[in-house]
């Protein structure tokens, strides 16, 4: 699946680091980075980070 972050909406909050800490982290500039194609296994994961995503800047592609 593929994942892609709004950078423009994204206020780097980082709650999706804690739902899909392997996909998503803050660097250190308190910046967000992502992983752009991840395994299907992790299909809940970045589906929950998108749900808490308070901007709603994660867009998930199947
Ligand atoms: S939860 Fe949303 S706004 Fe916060 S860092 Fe992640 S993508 Fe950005």
């Amino acid at each position: 699946m593929k994942i892609y972050v709004d950078m423009d909406k994204c206020q780097h909050y980082g709650q999706c680091t804690f739902e899909a800490p392997t996909v998503f982290a803050l660097n250190d500039d308190g910046k967000l980075e992502y992983t752009g194609e991840v395994d299907d296994a992790l299909a809940d994961q970045v589906e929950a980070a998108a749900d808490v995503c308070p901007m709603q800047a994660i867009e998930i592609e199947a």
